[in-house]
């Protein structure tokens, strides 16, 4: 009984909705507005004013209109967005909606958060809908977004306003491992939200995957898409769509390039920037500000404003993958006190959608590339964003800041600049970014460095990870194209490094070219590197050049020059030793260790400001991984570790003597000097976790070499069993020595 019922439903419904589309056809055409007009300068309807169809042949007016209610649009549609609560339309959506609704192209422009998104997904829903678009109909619509945040939140925005419509959507993006499910569904369907590349994917390799009668093309923060990153991606694209479309371009910054646009081929789009009038570009409820910070103090400052925001959700950009790694990592091991959170573009996917969704939720301190810079909505507000390293350029800094203050809500921004990039101070003025220039207090900043020195120590692999933040950094500084802000040489090179907490400054080749050729002019303005040398540029090689040297305060312009010409006569081949074991990067790069450092200078080795003593050179010799060894805390827990065994090696060592020299008394009634040995036995610590076969391995090794004191350079050669060597008695070089030793044996 039931059935021929909702068969009728049905009908009914198919009939009212053809009617429904009639409707609105007609009044879309009956009251177009003109081309060229920005509907904002309409007033809105009068109040009780009747809306949709007044008689016959006339229709209300819908441009300038502030309700969506006063729109022509499908009730599904109306009614996705009631429920979505969406009542009154923001400015860009009263400025282009009646323009999309009627067909036409659409360049849309207007600041951050001011709801782009449903100036978009509303026409592509309506334009479906009035075309009766079915699941046999295919591919109907196209929506490419510059990240899979930005995709899956735009997907998000589509099934909310768009629940009442029967359309199928998809969320096409990289790192998803269903690529192959993906592959059978995605003919069937309607709406695909995607990113550049896993879209060209899809039309590379799904057998009959079909477009050809796609109707509504879409891209997000459209000047991302269209930039240098994407073209090739975005121009293959392009190639396989039909160019009987509509297409729609939004973003804050929106891109007027006459080649831009002809490559989309639009049809005489109309451009709609709500807020050029306005002041600033910004949103007017966001206040920024600009700190001068030198670089080497950036990390510092970074973590007092963590310390002193504990309350806020912050966000916090930074210019590379390995930058928001090590700084994550590093801060993370410090517990601040809130909840960090890191987000970038070598994360897995699934890793990447639950912390977004994560930092969504809670207050937290998310550390992140630009990955999140454009376009994202997080729903519970950002209260702050800090840029720790300046944005690229203008357009940039406005889609980072404008991460926070969206919509009605405000927001605080902060900038870093170094004192070298100051220029970027113009640049905002000049586009209409109103940025408050202020000091930090001195008083209020808690050194971090001095901690993330102690920390690269305790934990070996934040080493690497800090050495390739200093690179990439540096790096990123580099291929910077504004060259008036972002100079890398006039960087403090060696501070940077130290404020890591890296023991030494890594050497990048194309640093060390540019010095030289500072150092021989240095008047002249300073060539690009060499393009033969660009993709080695950053590989902190093995030859010479590349040494990672450790260099005097007072010598710091030729820091980066051939480490064999510092610190002459300081340093001898074997002092030379391996370090960051654990980096591919820089596997097997030399350093070299000034000896004579001064004491209290800013790198860091141990409290003292110690290089390695004269003994570990020695066992650095044999070339191993000791250089780990640089803290004193390190050193001591191995040190204890050390005794342990000793003590232990020791105890089997004098159970074995005393035998034989039990049978040896017994035999030839010698005397031996075996009482220090009985006493000891009974304060041997046993605590020690080293099982028997770690104490036999090391019973075979029992030959070792130590000085037989601290100034004398003269070797004894001694066997470790049965000589009398106490862990106790034995000199600190020697443990070192033994430790070392050790440590080679663990290691090898
Ligand atoms: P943009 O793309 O311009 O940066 P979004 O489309 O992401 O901005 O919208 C920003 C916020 O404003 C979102 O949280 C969205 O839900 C909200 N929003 C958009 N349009 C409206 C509206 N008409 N009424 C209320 N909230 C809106
Ligand atoms: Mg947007």
């Amino acid at each position: 009984m039931r059935r021929p019922k909702s068969k009728e439903f049905r009908k009914q419904q198919r009939l009212s909705e053809e009617e429904e589309i009639k409707l609105l056809d007609s009044w879309i055409q009956s009251q177009k507005p003109n081309s060229g007009s920005n509907p904002m300068s309409l007033p809105p309807l009068p109040k009780d004013a009747p809306v949709g169809r007044i008689d016959d042949t006339t229709f209300s007016r819908y441009a300038g209109v502030n309700r969506f209610s006063h729109l022509p649009l499908s009730k599904k549609t109306i009614d996705g967005l009631r429920d979505a609560k969406f009542v009154a339309m923001t400015d860009i959506q009263r400025a282009s909606l009646p323009h999309a609704l009627c067909g036409r192209d659409v360049l849309g422009a207007a600041k951050t958060g001011s709801g782009k998104t449903l100036a978009f997904i509303i026409p592509v829903l309506e334009k479906l809908h009035r075309e009766r678009w079915g699941p046999e109909d295919g591919v109907g619509s196209i929506i490419i977004s510059p990240t899979r945040e930005l995709a899956g939140q735009l997907f998000d925005v589509l099934k909310a306003v768009g629940k009442y419509h029967g359309f199928s959507a998809g969320l096409l993006i990289g790192g998803r491992k269903d690529v192959n499910m993906e592959k059978e569904r995605v003919n069937e369907l309607n709406i695909l939200i995607c990113t550049p590349g896993r879209l060209l994917q899809h039309m590379d390799e799904t057998p009959n995957f079909d477009c050809s009668q796609m109707q509504v093309l879409v891209l997000d923060e459209a000047d991302r898409i269209l930039d240098s990153g994407f073209k090739k991606d975005l121009n293959a694209i392009i190639s396989q769509l039909p160019k009987r479309r509509q297409t729609f371009l939004f973003s804050a910054t929106q891109t007027k390039s006459i080649q831009d646009l002809a490559r989309l081929s639009l049809k005489d789009p109309e451009y709609l920037s709500v807020h050029e009038e306005s002041v600033t570009a910004t949103p007017t409820l966001l206040k920024q500000i600009v700190m001068i910070v030198p670089l080497d103090q950036k990390l510092d400052m970074l973590w007092s404003f963590i310390k002193t925001h504990l309350q806020s959700k912050t966000l916090v950009f930074l210019s590379s993958c390995k930058q928001v790694k090590f700084v994550f990592e590093a801060f993370k091991k410090l517990h601040p006190g809130i909840p960090l959170k890191c987000l970038h573009g070598r994360m897995k996917q699934e890793r990447r959608m639950a912390i977004y969704s994560e930092f969504c939720e809670k207050r937290s301190v998310l550390f992140s590339t630009d990955v999140a810079a454009r376009g994202l909505d997080f729903n519970k507000a950002v209260d702050w964003v800090v840029q720790v390293d300046c944005p690229e350029n203008v357009a940039s800094y406005i889609h980072r800041v404008g991460r926070t203050a969206r919509y009605k809500s405000v927001g605080k921004s902060v900038l870093f600049l170094l004192p070298s990039e100051v220029e970027m101070l113009e640049r905002l003025k000049a586009a209409k970014v109103p940025v408050h220039l202020t000091k930090p207090r001195k008083e209020l900043l808690q050194p971090v460095s001095g901690l993330l020195a102690s920390l690269l120590i305790k934990y070996p692999d934040l080493q690497p990870r800090a050495q390739r933040a200093f690179v990439t950094y540096l790096r990123s500084i580099h291929i910077q194209k504004d060259k008036e802000i972002f100079d890398v040489l006039k960087l403090p090179i060696d501070e940077y490094s130290a404020s890591l907490g890296l023991p030494m400054t890594p050497k990048v080749r194309f640093l060390n070219q540019k010095i030289k050729s500072k150092a021989v002019s240095t008047t002249s303005v300073l060539a690009e590197p060499e393009d033969s040398n660009k993709e080695n540029d950053f590989v902190v090689s093995t030859n010479k050049l590349d040494t990672i040297a450790l260099k005097d305060e007072e010598t710091d312009d030729d820091l980066l020059r051939a480490a064999d010409t510092s610190n002459e006569g300081d340093v001898k081949s074997s002092e030379i030793t391996e370090i960051m074991p654990a980096t591919r990067l820089l596997k097997k790069k030399k350093l070299k260790i000034n000896v004579h450092r001064p004491l209290g200078t800013r790198v860091v080795f141990d409290d003292e400001g110690n290089t390695l003593p004269p003994l570990a050179r020695i066992a650095d010799t044999h070339g191993g991984k000791e250089s780990l060894l640089l803290d004193p805390e390190q050193k001591a827990e191995y040190y204890k570790r050390m005794r342990a065994d000793l003590k232990k090696a020791d105890k089997e060592d004098k159970l074995v003597e005393r035998k034989r020299l039990r049978e040896k008394r017994m035999k030839q009634k010698m005397k031996l000097k075996a009482g220090n040995a009985e006493e000891e036995d009974s304060e041997v610590d046993n605590s020690g976790s080293e099982g028997d076969e770690a104490v036999d391995r090391r019973h075979k090794k029992s030959k070792i070499y130590f000085d037989s004191d601290s100034d004398g350079g003269e070797r004894n050669e001694v066997t470790g069993r049965g000589a009398n060597i106490s862990a106790d008695s034995i000199t600190l070089e020697e443990q070192e020595a033994l430790a070392l030793k050790l440590l080679n044996s663990m290691h090898s």
